[in-house]
This record gives structure tokens, C-alpha cells and sequence, in this order.
């Protein structure tokens, strides 16, 4: 079980601006929370002290009944895809899957296992052996999401991963990563400034602006308010 829930949560940066004013948003095991809202609302700021890359100025987050706000990004049990993938440009798809497992010393035979099963889902199976840039931008993201996956994390942090895609690869992957999400059944909480991308992706929806949540809630009854 894997509820993501923040309670009062602020961040004020060095320096006395305030970009998180007090948040309290609830994702349920297995929900896909998308963090809408426009360029410095402070999405990233949230998505980074879930993850831990940020310390937390005031409130609680609480990751599968454990408040984290003094744990360690590694011992957290998440892991992220960022925007800009990541990946290791002189290491294989497979290594680049298994570099952070190998890390924490985990077996390769786990390890063999873990990677040819995401590899599997997420059709990279025949090039495994390539490197970064002998492959294309859809399956170098995939690559990234595969690394991701291996860590068989309790959430799944999306920091606009598909940012750097081109429109028309954008709509696939969206497509893919709704089809991942009903598949693996990950909490998940995926920031993106890009409206119909939160609708096509969200079980629950949270607008933000201005370092407070204007919105939460179902998509479709967000966006048909008049
Ligand atoms: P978003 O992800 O929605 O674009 P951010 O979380 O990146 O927004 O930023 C929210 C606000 O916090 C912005 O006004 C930004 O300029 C400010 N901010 C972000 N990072 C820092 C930082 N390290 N120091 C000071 N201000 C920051
Ligand atoms: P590297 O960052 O060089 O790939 P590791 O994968 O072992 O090395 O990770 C080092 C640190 O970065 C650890 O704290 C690990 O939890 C964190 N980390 C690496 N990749 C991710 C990821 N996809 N999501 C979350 N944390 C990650």
C-alpha cells in the first residue's frame, strides 16, 4: 500500500520567497495524480520534496504511512523519470536498466530478471544491447521509464518526461504510460504544464497556481465547470 498524502505542506526558499503555501493533496494506492498548472506554480518544487531533492519548510508528507519528511531520497521507495531521461550515453539499454540495482548490490540473476521483465513491458527487448543513441527518442524515454521500473518502487515521480518529445511521439507515449499505469497499478504523481496531458493521464487532477492548489479532483468535472 502506497497512499501519497500531504498535509500543510510549504516550502519557503533561501532567500524568503514562498512557493508552496500550504498544500494538502491525498493520491490513494495505485492513483494517478497529475500536478497541473502553470510555468513556477511550483509543481516541481512539490514533485522534488515527495522525492526528497527538497527539503520541506513546513507540514507533513507522508509516503505509504510513513511521514519522510527526514528520510533520505534513497530509502524513500520512489523513483523518477525526469525530463531530460538520464541515461548513460556509453552503457547499453541493459546496463543503463541495471546500473542503479547493481548499485545497491542487488544479484545479478535479480537483476536479469527485473530488467528482461521491463524490457518486456515496455517492448525494449530486442535492443538491449544498444547504447542511448542508437535508438530513438520514444524508446530512449522508455529507456529512462524502464529504469524507473526495475527499482519495483511503492510511487513513480514523473517530472514532465515528455517534454522534449516531439507532438506527435508525445500523444504515443501518453498512451503508453496510461497503459503502464493500468498494468503495473503504481502510485503515481506526474507533473506537466500541458492541460490535455493531465486530463488523458489523471484519476485525480490538481490544479495549482500560485504555490496553492486552486482545484483537486476528478478531471472531467474539473474542466466541465463552466
Ligand atoms: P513549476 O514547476 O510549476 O514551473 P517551480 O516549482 O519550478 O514551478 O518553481 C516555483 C517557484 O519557485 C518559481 O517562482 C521559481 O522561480 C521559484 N524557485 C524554484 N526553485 C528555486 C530556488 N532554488 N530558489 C529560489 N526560488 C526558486
Ligand atoms: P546513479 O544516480 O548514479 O544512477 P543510483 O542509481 O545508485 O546511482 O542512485 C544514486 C542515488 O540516486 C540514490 O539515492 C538513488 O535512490 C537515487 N536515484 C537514482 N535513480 C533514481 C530514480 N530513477 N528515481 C529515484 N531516485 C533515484
Amino acid at each position: 500500500m502506497a497512499n501519497v498524502t500531504l498535509r500543510s505542506v510549504r516550502k519557503t526558499y533561501p532567500g524568503g520567497f514562498e512557493a508552496i503555501k500550504g498544500v494538502d493533496v491525498d493520491v490513494g494506492d495505485g492513483q494517478f495524480c497529475v500536478l497541473v498548472g502553470p510555468s513556477g506554480c511550483g509543481k516541481s518544487t512539490l514533485l522534488r520534496m515527495v522525492a526528497g531533492l527538497e527539503t520541506v519548510t513546513g507540514g507533513e508528507i507522508d509516503i505509504g504511512g510513513r511521514v519522510v519528511n527526514q528520510v533520505e531520497p534513497a530509502d524513500r521507495d520512489i523513483a523518477m523519470v525526469f525530463q531530460n531521461y538520464a541515461l548513460y550515453p556509453h552503457m547499453s539499454v541493459y546496463n543503463n536498466m541495471a546500473y542503479g540495482l547493481r548499485n545497491r548490490g542487488m544479484a545479478e540473476a535479480e537483476i536479469k530478471t527485473r530488467v528482461e521483465e521491463a524490457a518486456r513491458v515496455l517492448e525494449l527487448a530486442p535492443m538491449l544491447e544498444r547504447k542511448p543513441r542508437q535508438l530513438s527518442g520514444g524508446q530512449r524515454q522508455r529507456v529512462a521509464m524502464g529504469r524507473a521500473i526495475v527499482r519495483q518502487p511503492k510511487v513513480f515521480l514523473f517530472d514532465e518526461p515528455l517534454s522534449n518529445l516531439d507532438a506527435k511521439l508525445r500523444i504515443a507515449m501518453r498512451v503508453e504510460i496510461r497503459k503502464l499505469q493500468r498494468r503495473l497499478n503504481t502510485t503515481s504523481i506526474y507533473v506537466t504544464h500541458d492541460q490535455l496531458e493531465a486530463m488523458t493521464l489523471a484519476d485525480i487532477l490538481v490544479v495549482m497556481n500560485g504555490g496553492q492548489v486552486e482545484q483537486v479532483g476528478n478531471p472531467l468535472a474539473i474542466y466541465e465547470k463552466p
